[in-house]
Protein backbone atom coordinates (compact mmCIF):
# COMPACT_ATOMS: atom_id res chain seq x y z
CA UNK A 1 0.00 0.00 0.00
CA UNK A 2 1.11 3.13 -0.84
CA UNK A 3 1.66 4.84 2.80
CA UNK A 4 0.93 8.48 1.83
CA UNK A 5 -2.44 7.16 0.89
CA UNK A 6 -4.18 6.17 3.69
CA UNK A 7 -7.79 6.65 2.05
CA UNK A 8 -7.39 3.22 1.21
CA UNK A 9 -7.93 2.29 5.06
CA UNK A 10 -11.67 3.17 4.29
CA UNK A 11 -14.12 1.69 2.21
CA UNK A 12 -13.89 2.99 -1.74
CA UNK A 13 -13.45 6.43 -2.14
CA UNK A 14 -14.61 8.21 -5.42
CA UNK A 15 -11.63 10.19 -5.58
CA UNK A 16 -7.62 9.29 -5.40
CA UNK A 17 -6.73 12.42 -2.86
CA UNK A 18 -8.78 13.32 0.46
CA UNK A 19 -8.24 16.62 2.12
CA UNK A 20 -8.09 15.18 5.65
CA UNK A 21 -9.03 18.44 7.86
CA UNK A 22 -12.06 20.42 6.69
CA UNK A 23 -14.17 22.58 9.48
CA UNK A 24 -17.98 23.30 9.26
CA UNK A 25 -20.69 25.54 11.51
CA UNK A 26 -20.34 22.15 13.48
CA UNK A 27 -16.80 23.85 14.84
CA UNK A 28 -17.00 25.68 17.59
CA UNK A 29 -14.64 28.40 16.06
CA UNK A 30 -17.46 29.10 12.79
CA UNK A 31 -20.45 31.17 13.28
CA UNK A 32 -23.67 29.67 12.76
CA UNK A 33 -24.40 30.55 9.12
CA UNK A 34 -20.84 29.49 8.26
CA UNK A 35 -20.40 26.97 5.56
CA UNK A 36 -21.98 23.62 5.57
CA UNK A 37 -21.76 19.62 4.79
CA UNK A 38 -23.07 20.83 1.33
CA UNK A 39 -21.23 23.26 0.40
CA UNK A 40 -17.83 21.56 0.50
CA UNK A 41 -19.42 18.66 -1.43
CA UNK A 42 -20.44 20.38 -3.96
CA UNK A 43 -16.63 22.21 -4.20
CA UNK A 44 -15.38 19.07 -3.52
CA UNK A 45 -17.43 17.26 -6.26
CA UNK A 46 -16.23 19.70 -8.80
CA UNK A 47 -12.19 19.61 -7.72
CA UNK A 48 -12.49 15.73 -7.60
CA UNK A 49 -11.29 15.34 -4.40
CA UNK A 50 -12.30 13.55 -1.03
CA UNK A 51 -13.20 15.51 2.06
CA UNK A 52 -12.93 14.47 5.86
CA UNK A 53 -15.07 16.33 8.23
CA UNK A 54 -12.68 17.25 10.97
CA UNK A 55 -14.76 19.31 13.77
CA UNK A 56 -13.54 20.89 16.53
CA UNK A 57 -14.11 18.45 19.51
CA UNK A 58 -12.41 20.50 22.89
CA UNK A 59 -13.98 18.25 26.04
CA UNK A 60 -14.23 21.31 28.57
CA UNK A 61 -15.75 23.60 26.11
CA UNK A 62 -18.28 20.55 25.21
CA UNK A 63 -18.67 19.50 28.36
CA UNK A 64 -19.47 23.53 29.87
CA UNK A 65 -20.31 25.87 26.77
CA UNK A 66 -24.07 25.36 25.98
CA UNK A 67 -23.73 27.16 22.46
CA UNK A 68 -20.95 24.57 21.58
CA UNK A 69 -22.43 22.41 18.49
CA UNK A 70 -21.67 19.24 20.23
CA UNK A 71 -23.28 20.08 23.78
CA UNK A 72 -25.23 17.53 25.51
CA UNK A 73 -24.83 14.50 22.85
CA UNK A 74 -25.17 16.53 20.23
CA UNK A 75 -22.30 14.64 18.29
CA UNK A 76 -24.88 11.92 17.74
CA UNK A 77 -27.07 14.24 15.58
CA UNK A 78 -23.53 15.62 13.65
CA UNK A 79 -22.85 11.60 13.15
CA UNK A 80 -26.20 11.05 11.77
CA UNK A 81 -26.34 13.79 9.37
CA UNK A 82 -23.44 13.11 7.99
CA UNK A 83 -24.00 9.08 7.53
CA UNK A 84 -26.75 9.89 5.74
CA UNK A 85 -25.04 12.28 3.34
CA UNK A 86 -22.68 9.35 2.87
CA UNK A 87 -25.42 6.79 1.39
CA UNK A 88 -25.31 9.45 -1.83
CA UNK A 89 -22.11 10.95 -1.92
CA UNK A 90 -18.82 8.52 -1.78
CA UNK A 91 -16.30 10.88 -1.19
CA UNK A 92 -16.99 12.29 2.01
CA UNK A 93 -15.70 10.75 5.42
CA UNK A 94 -16.71 11.80 9.14
CA UNK A 95 -13.90 12.88 11.56
CA UNK A 96 -13.28 14.93 14.43
CA UNK A 97 -10.52 17.15 15.64
CA UNK A 98 -10.46 16.52 19.28
CA UNK A 99 -8.29 18.33 21.41
CA UNK A 100 -5.51 16.71 23.56
CA UNK A 101 -5.24 17.56 27.64
CA UNK A 102 -2.56 15.41 29.46
CA UNK A 103 -4.97 15.70 32.73
CA UNK A 104 -7.87 13.98 30.75
CA UNK A 105 -6.37 11.47 29.40
CA UNK A 106 -8.89 8.89 30.89
CA UNK A 107 -11.78 10.71 29.89
CA UNK A 108 -10.29 10.61 26.25
CA UNK A 109 -9.75 7.19 26.16
CA UNK A 110 -13.38 6.46 27.38
CA UNK A 111 -14.76 9.22 24.44
CA UNK A 112 -12.13 7.23 21.59
CA UNK A 113 -13.57 3.98 23.18
CA UNK A 114 -17.20 5.12 22.12
CA UNK A 115 -16.85 6.79 19.29
CA UNK A 116 -13.11 5.56 17.45
CA UNK A 117 -15.36 2.83 15.56
CA UNK A 118 -18.63 5.03 14.66
CA UNK A 119 -16.58 7.60 12.90
CA UNK A 120 -14.16 7.01 9.49
CA UNK A 121 -11.09 9.16 11.24
CA UNK A 122 -10.22 11.51 14.19
CA UNK A 123 -7.00 13.29 14.95
CA UNK A 124 -5.75 14.63 17.85
CA UNK A 125 -4.84 18.20 18.16
CA UNK A 126 -3.19 20.21 20.84
CA UNK A 127 -4.28 23.89 21.18
CA UNK A 128 -4.55 24.65 24.87
CA UNK A 129 -1.84 24.43 27.45
CA UNK A 130 -3.90 26.81 29.29
CA UNK A 131 -7.06 25.77 29.55
CA UNK A 132 -9.63 28.33 27.92
CA UNK A 133 -6.18 30.22 26.43
CA UNK A 134 -5.80 28.64 22.67
CA UNK A 135 -2.32 29.53 21.60
CA UNK A 136 -4.28 28.96 18.00
CA UNK A 137 -5.82 32.59 18.75
CA UNK A 138 -3.18 35.63 18.72
CA UNK A 139 -5.52 37.71 21.46
CA UNK A 140 -4.76 34.34 23.83
CA UNK A 141 -1.02 34.57 23.47
CA UNK A 142 -1.15 38.16 24.43
CA UNK A 143 -2.74 37.17 27.48
CA UNK A 144 -0.61 34.33 28.27
CA UNK A 145 2.78 36.41 27.60
CA UNK A 146 1.59 38.67 30.45
CA UNK A 147 2.89 35.71 32.85
CA UNK A 148 4.45 33.90 30.67
CA UNK A 149 7.91 34.17 27.92
CA UNK A 150 7.15 32.77 24.30
CA UNK A 151 9.65 29.98 24.90
CA UNK A 152 7.49 29.11 27.82
CA UNK A 153 4.85 28.94 25.86
CA UNK A 154 6.98 27.07 23.02
CA UNK A 155 8.02 24.66 25.62
CA UNK A 156 5.01 23.91 27.05
CA UNK A 157 3.63 22.96 23.87
CA UNK A 158 5.87 20.36 22.54
CA UNK A 159 5.52 18.79 26.26
CA UNK A 160 1.89 18.30 25.57
CA UNK A 161 2.40 17.22 21.95
CA UNK A 162 5.20 14.97 23.78
CA UNK A 163 2.72 13.99 26.14
CA UNK A 164 -0.09 13.09 23.20
CA UNK A 165 2.28 11.11 20.92
CA UNK A 166 3.24 8.65 23.86
CA UNK A 167 -0.09 8.01 25.21
CA UNK A 168 -0.82 6.89 21.92
CA UNK A 169 -4.62 7.80 21.97
CA UNK A 170 -5.20 8.90 19.08
CA UNK A 171 -3.99 6.91 15.07
CA UNK A 172 -3.47 10.37 13.46
CA UNK A 173 -2.38 13.86 14.81
CA UNK A 174 -2.74 17.37 13.51
CA UNK A 175 -0.36 20.04 12.93
CA UNK A 176 2.57 19.17 15.46
CA UNK A 177 4.13 22.58 15.34
CA UNK A 178 1.36 24.92 14.82
CA UNK A 179 2.22 26.63 17.95
CA UNK A 180 4.57 28.81 15.67
CA UNK A 181 1.54 30.27 14.24
CA UNK A 182 1.72 33.33 15.78
CA UNK A 183 5.04 32.82 17.94
CA UNK A 184 7.69 32.80 15.51
CA UNK A 185 10.58 35.54 14.63
CA UNK A 186 8.53 37.30 11.79
CA UNK A 187 5.62 37.81 14.44
CA UNK A 188 5.75 37.08 18.03
CA UNK A 189 9.36 36.70 18.81
CA UNK A 190 10.57 33.53 20.41
CA UNK A 191 12.99 33.99 23.52
CA UNK A 192 16.35 33.78 22.49
CA UNK A 193 16.57 30.65 25.48
CA UNK A 194 14.32 28.46 23.38
CA UNK A 195 14.90 26.09 21.05
CA UNK A 196 12.87 26.38 18.19
CA UNK A 197 15.15 23.99 15.67
CA UNK A 198 13.73 21.81 13.29
CA UNK A 199 15.25 18.75 14.86
CA UNK A 200 13.00 19.18 17.89
CA UNK A 201 9.75 19.12 15.10
CA UNK A 202 11.40 16.37 13.84
CA UNK A 203 11.95 14.54 16.96
CA UNK A 204 8.08 14.32 17.34
CA UNK A 205 7.54 13.41 13.63
CA UNK A 206 9.79 10.22 14.94
CA UNK A 207 8.24 9.35 17.48
CA UNK A 208 4.93 9.20 15.74
CA UNK A 209 6.57 6.96 13.42
CA UNK A 210 8.00 5.21 16.32
CA UNK A 211 4.43 4.85 17.81
CA UNK A 212 2.95 4.20 13.77
CA UNK A 213 0.92 7.31 14.25
CA UNK A 214 -0.26 9.58 11.22
CA UNK A 215 1.40 12.66 11.07
CA UNK A 216 -0.65 15.83 8.97
CA UNK A 217 0.79 17.86 6.51
CA UNK A 218 -1.10 20.63 7.02
CA UNK A 219 -1.39 23.89 4.25
CA UNK A 220 -2.77 26.19 6.52
CA UNK A 221 0.38 28.11 8.21
CA UNK A 222 1.54 29.44 4.64
CA UNK A 223 -1.40 32.19 5.44
CA UNK A 224 0.27 33.29 8.61
CA UNK A 225 3.25 34.81 9.08
CA UNK A 226 4.66 31.83 9.74
CA UNK A 227 4.41 31.02 5.97
CA UNK A 228 5.37 27.79 5.70
CA UNK A 229 3.45 24.67 6.45
CA UNK A 230 2.84 22.33 10.08
CA UNK A 231 5.53 21.61 9.67
CA UNK A 232 7.63 22.44 7.24
CA UNK A 233 8.04 20.89 3.77
CA UNK A 234 11.75 19.90 3.95
CA UNK A 235 10.47 18.29 7.61
CA UNK A 236 7.47 16.43 5.97
CA UNK A 237 10.31 15.38 3.15
CA UNK A 238 12.35 14.13 5.38
CA UNK A 239 10.09 12.60 7.39
CA UNK A 240 8.45 10.27 4.47
CA UNK A 241 12.25 9.58 3.74
CA UNK A 242 11.50 7.87 7.38
CA UNK A 243 8.95 5.89 6.51
CA UNK A 244 6.24 8.41 7.72
CA UNK A 245 2.60 7.79 7.29
CA UNK A 246 1.06 11.32 6.08
CA UNK A 247 -2.26 12.84 5.37
CA UNK A 248 -2.80 16.19 4.39
CA UNK A 249 -5.26 19.16 5.91
CA UNK A 250 -5.90 22.11 4.39
CA UNK A 251 -7.61 23.23 7.66
CA UNK A 252 -10.20 24.99 5.66
CA UNK A 253 -12.74 27.62 7.85
CA UNK A 254 -14.51 28.80 4.64
CA UNK A 255 -15.22 27.71 0.98
CA UNK A 256 -12.89 30.14 -0.55
CA UNK A 257 -9.88 28.32 0.84
CA UNK A 258 -11.66 25.07 0.56
CA UNK A 259 -11.59 26.07 -3.30
CA UNK A 260 -8.09 27.60 -3.47
CA UNK A 261 -6.41 25.01 -1.72
CA UNK A 262 -7.88 21.60 -3.07
CA UNK A 263 -5.51 21.84 -6.59
CA UNK A 264 -2.55 22.28 -3.74
CA UNK A 265 -3.73 19.68 -1.63
CA UNK A 266 -3.83 17.22 -4.53
CA UNK A 267 -0.25 18.57 -5.71
CA UNK A 268 1.57 17.82 -2.41
CA UNK A 269 0.22 14.29 -1.97
CA UNK A 270 1.37 13.55 -5.46
CA UNK A 271 4.93 15.50 -4.70
CA UNK A 272 4.94 13.11 -1.22
CA UNK A 273 3.94 9.71 -3.25
CA UNK A 274 7.32 10.62 -5.65
CA UNK A 275 9.72 10.47 -2.38
CA UNK A 276 11.24 7.25 -1.92
CA UNK A 277 10.40 6.02 2.08
ZN1 LIG B 1 -6.18 22.58 14.83
ZN1 LIG C 1 -8.51 22.41 12.42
Amino acid sequence: MNNSLINNFYRHMRFKYTDYHVHTKWSSDIVQNGPNFEDYITIAEKKKINICFLEHYELYKVENDISHPFYNGNIENYLEEIDELKETYDFILSGLEVDYYKEREVDLIEFMDDYDKKMDFIAGSVHECDIGFPITEKSYIIELLKKKTTGQLIDEYFISVEKMIRSQIFQNICHIDTIFRYINNNELKPSKDCDISDERILNLGKLCIKNGINIEYNLSGLKYSYGRSFPSREIIIQLKKLGAKIFIGSDSHNLKYFKEKSLTVKKEYKFIEQLNS
